[in-house]
């Protein structure tokens, strides 16, 4: 129930509005020491329910203590702007029934029109640090008396190289501000040092930390023999599986780009959303997606960032992502508070090592599947010879019933957990440090 939290009525009547019942683990965790007005740093997975988990006290805080608006009074700095239009819309929900005013600053929209926005200044600014940094150098944007500043995803925008910039953000904001640092992974040194030099004595909250992807989600690989093969494969899977909204994930643009229109020239409804796109196109492709004139969205990994969007139950990888941590942020797309999905990545040889590195960030084996009709050549690299005494071992796993091997999903992990990693939710310092990254920032 939310009325445990000492919330406003006019934000409990929003909660109730959204026909939130319960709590989710985050909220519970974050919401009592947020309001009371500690920093935190929280690691939490996509979908958890992070966003109102920093939102309602953030809200609570401006609402407790009436101002005349004359200054920004919260910044939300978050990495992309599909993210930032996400977070508005969220603080539009919860302060529906408040005076509260949020304004949005990201790139890709039209400079003049936002500094008119700013001049108005809203309670909550919430921004990607490029354009913010753009109007903090046009000399009028004043942030000195953000008292609370929420630095959502902050892995991803020390990954895309925001440091500096989310440094020169930070230091122009009051130095007595509460800070609220939410991540999906624990991050590498870059982030454990702005943890150290920006937050004061934090609570640390890990929470479904990377790894525990939403249970109601299965995971599969389906193995293919090129890129071709690959296509057929997409095609068919959208063509019969059950869904009612799907994304596949590229990771180049170009191959965004063609296989959408394959799809297209198939007759199937795609939109395509990738960093080349301009900001309008991006736009379109989430809206119709989430009002389900379109139900495919071809994608890079711009869009697997904290997109939201109801009734996303399929998500296919046709390329396999680079990290273990990309991996999640694409396959968290779906399953999202509580729901069941489906995610099947496309194994191709060059694709065969990454997700045996995923498997083992995961500590789970993927579910092997094969589509009859398409049945290729390659199925994984050639096994060797187990010798007698591991084949014996082998052998008992076989089902006593079908005499067929244990569906691999339902193994148990063997990899081990790092020291004091134990499963979430629960409340510890950092620990689990990701096995593939892509950039390095040690
Ligand atoms: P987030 O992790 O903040 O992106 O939230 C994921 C989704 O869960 C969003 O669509 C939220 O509106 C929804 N959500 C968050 N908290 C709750 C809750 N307590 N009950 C039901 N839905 C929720």
């Amino acid at each position: 129930m939310f009325a445990q939290f000492a919330l406003h009525e006019r934000l409990l009547k929003a909660v109730a509005e959204l026909n939130f019942d319960e709590p989710t683990p985050v909220q519970v965790a974050a919401i009592p020491p947020a309001l009371e007005g500690r920093d935190l740093r929280v690691i939490a997975q996509t979908g958890s329910g992070k966003t109102a988990a920093f939102l309602l006290p953030l809200l609570n805080g401006l609402m407790g203590d009436p101002q005349p608006r004359v200054r920004i009074r919260a910044l939300i700095l978050l990495p992309t702007r599909e993210l930032a239009q996400q977070t508005l819309k969220e603080v539009e929900r919860f302060s529906q029934f408040t005076f509260i005013k949020s304004s949005l600053v990201t790139g890709g929209e039209d400079f003049k029109v936002q500094a008119a926005v700013l001049r108005k200044v809203p309670d909550i600014l919430i921004a990607t640090p490029g354009r913010l940094i753009e109007h903090l150098d046009g000399g009028k944007l004043d942030l000195s008396e953000v008292e609370v500043l929420v630095l959502d995803e902050a892995d991803r925008m020390l990954d895309m190289g925001f440091s500096d910039d989310v440094q020169r953000i930070i230091g122009c904001c009051d130095k007595r501000r509460q800070t609220l640092l939410f991540s999906a992974t624990s991050g590498g040194a870059a982030l454990r040092e702005m943890v150290a030099q920006v937050l004061r004595d934090p609570l640390h909250l890990r929470l479904n930390a990377v790894g525990e992807l939403s249970e109601g989600v299965r995971q599969q690989i389906i193995t293919a023999d090129d890129t071709a093969h690959k296509e057929r494969l997409v095609a068919w899977l959208l063509a019969n599986e059950t869904y009612r909204k799907a994304i596949v994930f590229t990771n180049t643009r170009a191959q965004a780009e063609r296989l959408s229109g394959l799809l297209i020239a198939r007759e199937f409804k795609v939109f395509v959303l990738h960093g080349e796109k301009d900001q309008k196109d991006r736009k379109l492709a989430i809206e119709r997606l989430r009002q389900g004139a379109v139900k495919i969205l071809v994608a890079t990994d711009v869009a697997a960032r904290g997109l939201d969007v109801e009734g996303l139950d399929l998500v296919i990888n046709f390329d396999m992502p680079r990290s273990g941590d990309d991996y999640v942020h694409r396959v968290g797309r779906t399953g999202r508070a509580g729901a069941e999905g489906l995610a099947v990545s496309l194994i191709c040889h060059t694709d065969w090592n990454l997700m045996s590195s995923v498997e083992r960030y995961l500590k789970q084996q993927f579910e092997r599947r094969v589509i009859k009709e398409l049945k290729g050549s390659y199925s994984g690299p050639k096994k060797v010879k187990a010798s007698g005494k591991a084949a014996g071992t082998k052998k008992k796993k076989l089902d006593k019933k079908t005499d067929k091997a244990k569906p691999a999903a339902k193994r148990k992990p063997t990899a081990r957990r790092p020291k004091g990693d134990a499963p979430a939710p629960l409340v510890s310092q950092d620990g689990l440090a990701p096995l593939k990254r892509r950039t390095r920032e040690e």
